[in-house]
């Protein structure tokens, strides 16, 4: 899952990112309004994490611009400004939730897992298709009964397909999406093809050989019926 953690305290900064990191997250940052607008046009996250009080512009602002552009990131308020009015506002413009400073991490994390499911219309954190069950809270993977052992990066890629079921997803986005910031033009694709394959193999190995599909040239589809 793809963060975009807009903070200029740095200190805050680190420890939230620090902790999310650990907790399987993939953390990108901005430190001020002009550096998370740049990142919020050309990328797209699971979630953002938005101060209000930044240098060079108003958060608040960032909400609107999310919402023109119809994203479909969850957003997440995390502010000192603590007033009900803000609070109200930042609702109002489109925010999914408001946490105000000082906040605790564990509940940072609980309130991330509850947005991105109501955005992806889950009720549960367990997405079920067929034969295949994926706990996300456990970050645990079964097919028919038996439980694979996934990588990171596999478990990664299977819950971003499942949740795009039935859609061909590009090499492109698995990449930006899992790799963010860090991933290098110059790189090929080659180590996506590798998860991939990987994944595959084990889906295959317990009865799931059908639910991923190469659609040639383009990425992949999960097939869910
Ligand atoms: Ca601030």
């Amino acid at each position: 899952m793809k963060l975009l953690i807009v903070e200029d305290e740095q200190n805050l900064l680190n420890a939230i990112s620090r902790y999310l990191k650990r907790e399987g997250y993939l953390c990108e940052y901005a430190i001020d309004f002009p550096d998370a607008y740049k990142k919020i046009i050309n990328h797209e996250y699971d979630c953002i994490l938005l101060d209000l009080n930044l240098p060079k512009g108003d958060g608040m602002k960032l909400i609107r611009v999310l919402k023109e552009q119809e994203s479909g990131a969850g957003i997440i308020v995390i502010s000192a400004r603590d007033t009900a009015a803000d609070r109200v506002l930042g609702l109002n413009e489109g925010a999914d939730d408001f946490l105000s400073k000082p906040f605790n991490l564990s509940e940072l994390n609980a309130r991330i897992k509850a947005v991105v499911r109501r955005k992806n219309g889950q009720i549960s954190n367990v997405m079920h298709f067929g034969v295949l069950l994926i706990r996300l809270d456990e970050r645990l993977v079964e097919a028919n009964g038996v439980p694979l052992q996934l990588t990171k990066k596999e478990f990664d890629i299977l819950v971003y397909l499942a949740r795009n079921k039935n859609r061909v997803v590009t090499k492109d986005s698995i990449a930006e999406h899992l790799w963010g910031d860090y991933m290098d033009d110059t790189l090929s694709y080659d180590f996506i093809y590798a998860h991939v394959k990987n994944l595959r193999k084990k889906l295959a190995d317990n009865g799931c050989e059908e639910c991923l599909k190469t659609v040639y040239g383009i990425g992949y589809k999960f097939i869910a019926n």
